[in-house]
């Protein structure tokens, strides 16, 4: 299928390209010594990624440890009640851990293995990458450094008390805000020192090449599952897909399934409390061009250039960017990408686990907001929503700031 000049029967032949760009966006954006620890994770992944041995022994673990593939559930009572558009949701929340952030620690720790690592190192800030990552070393007995700032682990008391319990060492970042952004500069930094003996692992489609394409390759299983199961379901392609952006994981995940059809994809991003800046994380809707973090995308940008502070309802999607292949696809057209609010998070959130049994993560509820939002105004046809996590993690804080509804 051809859209905006790109042929994408052989898209992702093409994307990334062999520097790991997106058209202008993606790119390593690091120190050289950091260039040489991520060359020799490239050519890793080239080989090892791509091996018969290595492709059956991820299998094997989605199936027997991760509990894949998921299930499509039919949402019958909210469809009838919007209308006559079929809403389906993928259901990420019934992996392991409860996310779909586990498809790519798996991937990547399994990666770190073959490579003869010892380490895992990666940055957190809500803890659900973090959590995702020990339960990974857990499994393949591999050592696991966290880095954290001081003022996120004072906020996610339950994470950081996981990944210590999965004998992962939380190392805490006290300096400058001692939130995300400081987090990932030591975890680099960390990398940068260790990286004989380890690997650093991303926790979505975001930083410098090889980290976008291996995280959407290993998120890829989301999409060719889903479409295949709702072929089977239904006899037809779903007419919509839609999915939540935070770095764009769990979207690049489904939308690598449907890129190639024709079928609309929404990416939805945090409106937050409003359209002023430092109220949102909107990045591909409000942002600009530029570098952080190691790679070229759309972002948020305060007046000295640097990342915005932003601001969701969800923690797990306030980034002030977004993966670079999110932002090529923005530019294409091929997805589009729109925004919901705090307000309609939290009706869609009450409204799903009221009609259909399904707690959402409020991440993930940003999609479901959208989904219902598409539902009243197509009329007719279906839209498969990425359910990316259950909500467990969220309840305590909506009750205490919104009470039942
Ligand atoms: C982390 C997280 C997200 C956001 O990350 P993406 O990389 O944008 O997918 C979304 N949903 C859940 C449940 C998460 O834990």
């Amino acid at each position: 299928m051809m859209y905006g000049g790109i042929d994408f029967d052989t898209y992702f032949k093409q994307y990334p390209d062999e520097k790991g760009y997106f058209g202008r966006y993606g790119g390593v954006y690091v120190s050289d010594e950091l260039k040489a620890a991520l060359q020799e994770i490239t050519e890793a992944y080239f080989t090892i990624c791509k091996s018969r041995k290595f492709i059956a022994e991820l299998r094997r673990i989605r199936k027997e440890f991760q509990g894949r593939p998921t299930p499509i559930s039919h949402l019958e009572r909210l469809s009838d009640k919007l209308g006559n558009v079929q809403l389906y949701v993928k259901r990420e929340d019934l992996n392991h851990t409860g996310a779909h952030k586990l498809n790519h620690c798996m991937g990547e720790a399994l990666l770190a293995k073959y490579m003869g690592k010892k380490k895992i190192i990666a940055e957190t800030g809500a803890g659900q990458h973090g959590v995702a990552l020990a339960t990974a070393a857990a499994y393949f007995g591999l050592e696991c450094d966290i880095y954290m700032g001081t003022v996120d682990i004072a906020k996610q008391a339950p994470n950081v008390a996981r990944m210590k319990i999965l004998g992962a060492n939380v190392v805490e970042v006290t300096h400058g805000l001692a939130t995300l952004k400081e987090a990932v500069d030591d975890a680099f930094a960390a990398y940068a020192r260790e990286y004989k003996d380890s690997i650093y692992c991303i926790g979505s489609v975001l930083g410098p090449h090889p980290f976008p394409m291996m995280v959407r390759d290993f998120q890829s299983v989301v999409g060719i599952e889903a479409r295949e199961q709702f072929f089977e379901m239904t006899g037809e392609l779903p007419d919509a897909v839609v999915a939540c952006v935070g770095g764009g994981s769990n979207a690049m995940g489904l939308f690598s399934g449907f890129l190639n059809d024709p079928v609309e994809i929404y990416g939805i991003e945090p409106l937050g409390r409003g359209t002023k800046m430092g109220d949102h994380a909107a990045s591909l809707q409000y942002g600009t061009e530029g570098v952080m973090h190691g790679f070229n995308s759309i972002m948020l940008k305060d007046e000295n250039g640097e990342p915005a502070p932003v601001y969701s309802v969800a923690s797990g999607l306030d980034y002030p960017s977004s993966g670079p292949e999110h932002a090529f696809l923005h530019d294409l057209g091929r997805v589009k990408y729109d925004v919901v609010d705090d307000e309609e998070t939290i009706d869609a959130f009450f409204t799903l686990s009221r009609l259909e049994g399904i707690i959402p993560a409020i991440e993930s509820a940003h999609a479901v907001a959208y989904g219902m939002k598409l539902a009243k105004t197509m009329g007719k046809g279906s839209v498969l929503i990425n359910l990316s996590g259950r909500g467990d993690k969220d309840m305590d804080y909506i009750i205490q700031k919104y009470g039942i509804r």
